[in-house]
């Protein structure tokens, strides 16, 4: 693996699931207590987040095994937070313009750069880490080395970004895609559009000096000059929420072939029957989460992690570069359908949408196939949080017996 740093280690489940085990002991009060403090190799967090965001590990594998070692309310706190995961993915699912507008915003931008070269300058002065201010420039490095920063540095950067530095909140949601392990389409989207103000409209995050300096134990050098009582930015209200068409079955008779994406790298859960399957292949859409190049170290992840996944499933993966490649996949094995995990919005869900009218046009149907889990939470997700989570209760019950079981 290319990767610059040792963490998040091979794309592999067993990792993923030694990481598990090895956080589990801190996942109650620990957390809860201690989760906010941004420290050298992060004690306090799970860094379980490449692993999620590829479904090497899913949250409803991860909720269940906290609920096993904890009451609800000790694990409450961890219990949240992967929520929100799965809150952010429900209401852009509901949302998919959103995202569009996202990409549309990354596009203007990346032009405007083209064209003014203060603006570009800044940019690159933050995206290099050369800035004024030193704190910025330690998570712009740790970024694109480590892959990672945490999320109280996620949002003490974003916040610097658009109300400090003043720069285009799509080019700063751009460099964190382009450069973390779990960047992920809902979660950073949405987050950046929360610091920003656009989320909850008129209350933006504000990055202060004496809540860096707490936090980070000063680690990192305390900021002068941050933007104090910036208005946040302005933005049409949020759409409301589309219905969702999640499908939980497919139809077993027909010659089957199984599409491996990134998005979803646990496929036995879904599709146990492998062997009624008549050919596996594997998509990659990571260069696609920008129109920039996507940091090595981030491909190379994707790549091991999907290859790891292949090679868990009976049989030869064909990997297919292009969406073209699919379709000739498709028809080389004869298939009549082709069935993959439901993708979420982003760009595998773009790439299989273009793809879509060519394989009905080769009488090839495309099913995407949801999980359980995600058909059950993502319609709750229709307001803001809070509400997610109360009406949550019962799924959640659910998943703490299903755990005591
Ligand atoms: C501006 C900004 C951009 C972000 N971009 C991404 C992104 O691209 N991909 C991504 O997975 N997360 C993103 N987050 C959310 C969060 O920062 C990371 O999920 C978290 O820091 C991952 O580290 P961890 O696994 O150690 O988290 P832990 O604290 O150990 O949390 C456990 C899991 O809960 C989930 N989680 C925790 N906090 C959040 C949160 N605030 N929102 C959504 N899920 C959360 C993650 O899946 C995480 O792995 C972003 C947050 C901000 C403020």
């Amino acid at each position: 693996m290319t990767s610059s740093s040792i963490w998040p280690g091979p794309a592999t489940r067993d990792n993923a699931l030694r990481q598990l085990s090895e956080f589990l002991p801190q996942a109650g009060s620990d957390y809860a207590a201690l989760r906010g403090y941004d420290l050298k190799d992060h004690p306090h967090v799970s860094r379980l987040s490449p692993f999620l965001r590829h479904r090497i590990l899913t949250e409803d594998e991860v909720l269940r095994t906290v609920l096993r070692s904890y009451d609800r309310d000790t694990a409450q706190k961890f219990v949240d937070e992967v929520l929100w995961r799965t809150y952010w993915k429900g209401w852009l699912e509901m949302r998919p313009g959103v995202w569009r507008d996202y990409r549309l915003g990354v596009q203007a931008a990346l032009n405007r750069i083209q064209t003014e070269s203060g603006l570009r300058s800044e940019w690159e002065a933050a995206c290099s880490g050369r800035t004024e201010i030193e704190c910025f420039n330690i998570w712009a490095r740790q970024l694109t080395h480590d892959g990672y920063l945490h999320n109280h540095a996620r949002m003490w950067f974003a916040s610097i970004w658009i109300f400090t530095l003043r720069l285009p909140w799509e080019l700063g949601a751009d460099f964190f895609l382009r450069h973390l392990y779990d960047g992920d389409p809902a979660s950073n989207t949405l987050s950046w559009r929360w610091v920003a103000g656009l989320q909850t409209r008129g209350k933006a995050y504000i990055a202060e000096a004496w809540n860096i300096e707490k936090f980070t134990k000063g680690r990192v050098p305390r900021p002068e000059d941050l933007a104090a009582n910036p208005a946040p930015l302005d933005g049409p209200p949020s759409p409301d929420p589309s219905s969702l068409d999640l499908a939980l079955e497919w139809d077993m008779h027909c010659p089957t072939g199984l599409l491996i994406t990134e998005e979803d790298l646990s496929p036995s859960d879904i599709f146990p029957e492998t062997d009624r399957l008549q050919a596996i292949a594997h998509y990659h859409a990571t260069q696609d989460r920008s129109p920039l190049a996507v940091s090595p170290h981030v491909v190379s992840f994707v790549s091991d992690a999907i290859e790891a996944c292949c090679a868990s499933l009976p049989g030869q993966a064909t990997h297919c570069p292009t969406p073209d490649e699919v379709v000739t996949w498709a028809i080389a094995h004869d298939l009549k359908q082709i069935v993959t995990a439901y993708p979420p919005v982003g760009p595998t869900a773009d790439a299989l949408a273009a793809l879509e009218p060519r394989l009905e046009d080769a009488g090839i149907a495309l099913a995407r196939i949801a999980r359980p889990y995600d058909a059950d939470a993502w319609p709750r997700a229709r307001a803001g949080y809070f509400k997610f989570r109360k009406t949550s209760g019962s799924f959640l019950e659910r998943l703490a017996q299903d755990a005591a079981a």
